[in-house]
């Protein structure tokens, strides 16, 4: 048997596949590509020594006891979607995609979503009882992470972050032991589940979320010319200063080399009629190119704001405001956009600002892990390319989005979005975790004092 920093043998390979369910890959295998590649392919040149496929709870303590007796490191896989890839490391993945069983009591409105479960896996369960609560915007964006790192999604200002709708969850530690978390039982970690990141604290097999009654909405999606964008950001701002909670706006630019697009997309858990009153002033400031207002299902709505993406490679930063991006911020950002350096991926690269506020700020900033409750913008930078793309362009790329979020950093509180994860974040302690990094540290240290679940950005490094 290996023993702490030398790699495990193939007859340790050959033991832990004998003693789980679920199957081991290693690289070479057939079906190891797809089971080890993350989301972003940014770092799909990170290759785990081996990636076991869970089949049940059992398997994920085998797993992990295994990777402590032959001294690899583990991370947990669910969804895939971590924005810096954190998903996968060079040791050992394990990955709970199987594990994606999904229930819902309509009588009491509480989900319970095993460890793999995807938004697609929860929103099946959920809708046949006409319930919800913030969700996320891709159907394989996995609830693990999601939770685990806040959670926003279009009906937050009404209904909170996902994390916010935690009422329990169970994790598996290091130590092998699941443990029951709620408001009263493992209180520490329960509260650090609700925003403190994923891959910190241990592995959670399940969470239980109290959903709400929903009811038909409405949606909008508003397309305007590059050249009214300034006019567009001020007055989209305060039409969200003065909207109320059940609606909600993401304001964007975009641009994939050939010019720029400025769209305002979004819900409203009201009536259509309703909902262009509330747009009014936007319609009136500048005339859409396209101007979509529709009555809509719940359901209907979380389809038409399902976030479409070519995949490739990205990389984001974001920025919590507490007021509105002024008008020589705004400025700032658009002449950036213009100067976008260009890439392979048709996604491009843009900046947005997301609605949130609302029930997200009506919860302490020490009540749960996540500290942003003063937010009302986050904005948010984004830009992609591709494998096939020059190293020098993937350089220029990045080094246009340190430069975007310079430029735009004395207008934010210097503080980001966890989930929205940037790897090349120097002050991500304070920037994610704010005044609440201190407890995380006690609370990783209680349940994994020889930080067995560790990776760059995790809590305690
Ligand atoms: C297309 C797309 C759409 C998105 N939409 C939204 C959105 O609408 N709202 C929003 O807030 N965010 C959104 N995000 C961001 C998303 O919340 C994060 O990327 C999140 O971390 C993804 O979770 P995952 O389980 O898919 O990722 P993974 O990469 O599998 O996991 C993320 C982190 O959590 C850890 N982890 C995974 N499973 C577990 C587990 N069971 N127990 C403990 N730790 C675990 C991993 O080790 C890793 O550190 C989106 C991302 C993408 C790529």
């Amino acid at each position: 048997m290996a023993g702490p920093g030398s790699a495990p043998s193939e007859s340790d390979w050959a033991g832990l596949a004998t003693a789980v369910s679920g199957r081991v890959l290693r690289p070479g295998d057939t079906g190891f590509g797809p089971a080890s590649t993350p989301f972003n392919e940014r770092f799909a040149a990170t290759t785990p020594a081996g990636v076991v496929t869970v089949a049940d709870t059992a398997d994920i303590r085998r797993a992990v006891q295994w990777a402590r007796s032959v001294g690899i490191g583990a991370v947990a896989r669910s969804g895939g979607h971590s924005y810096a890839g954190n998903c996968v490391s060079t040791g050992l993945v394990i990955d709970l995609s199987r594990l994606n069983t999904v229930t819902a009591d309509g009588s009491t409105g509480l989900v319970t979503a095993a460890g793999g479960a995807t938004m697609a896996d929860i929103y099946a369960a959920i809708q046949p009882h006409e319930m919800a609560y913030a969700l996320g915007n891709g159907s394989s964006v996995g609830i693990a992470g999601l939770t685990l790192g806040g959670g926003c999604g279009a009906t937050s200002r009404v209904h909170g972050l996902t994390a916010d709708a935690l009422v329990e969850t169970t994790v598996l530690t290091a130590d092998g032991e699941l443990l029951r978390c709620d408001a009263t039982e493992n209180a520490d970690l329960f509260w650090a589940c609700r925003g403190g990141g994923g891959g910190n604290f241990g592995i959670n097999t399940s969470f239980t979320f109290q959903a709400q009654p929903v009811s038909d909405c409405s949606t909008y999606l508003l397309l305007f010319d590059r050249a009214d964008a300034e006019k567009v950001f001020t007055v989209a701002q305060q039409v969200v200063r003065s909207a109320p909670d059940e609606f909600a706006a993401r304001t964007g630019i975009s641009t994939t080399g050939s010019g720029a697009m400025v769209s305002v997309i979004g819900q409203h858990l009201g009536p259509a009629a309703e909902l262009r009153e509330i747009l009014d002033p936007l319609l009136s400031v500048a005339g859409p190119r396209r101007a979509d207002i529709d009555d809509r299902t719940y359901w209907e709505a979380k389809d038409d704001l399902l976030h479409d993406t070519a995949g490739g490679s990205f990389a984001a930063r974001t920025s919590i405001l507490t007021e509105p991006l002024p008008d020589a911020g705004i400025e700032v950002m658009l002449a950036m956009v213009d100067k976008w350096p260009g890439s392979g991926n048709p996604d491009g690269a843009g900046a947005a600002l997301f609605s949130w506020g609302g029930a997200v700020n009506r919860v302490g900033v020490s009540e749960t892990a996540f500290p942003h409750r003063d937010t009302m913008f986050l904005l948010a930078l984004d830009t992609s390319w591709l494998a096939t793309d020059p190293a020098s362009a993937v350089e220029r790329n990045l080094g246009w989005l340190a430069e975007l979020g310079e430029a735009l950093a004395p207008f934010g509180t210097g503080r980001s979005y966890l989930n929205f994860t940037d790897p090349d974040l120097e002050s991500w302690r304070t920037a994610y975790h704010s005044v609440n990094y201190a407890r995380l540290v006690e609370t990783k240290l209680r349940h994994d004092p020889n930080r067995f679940f560790t990776f760059t950005q995790g809590i305690g490094t």
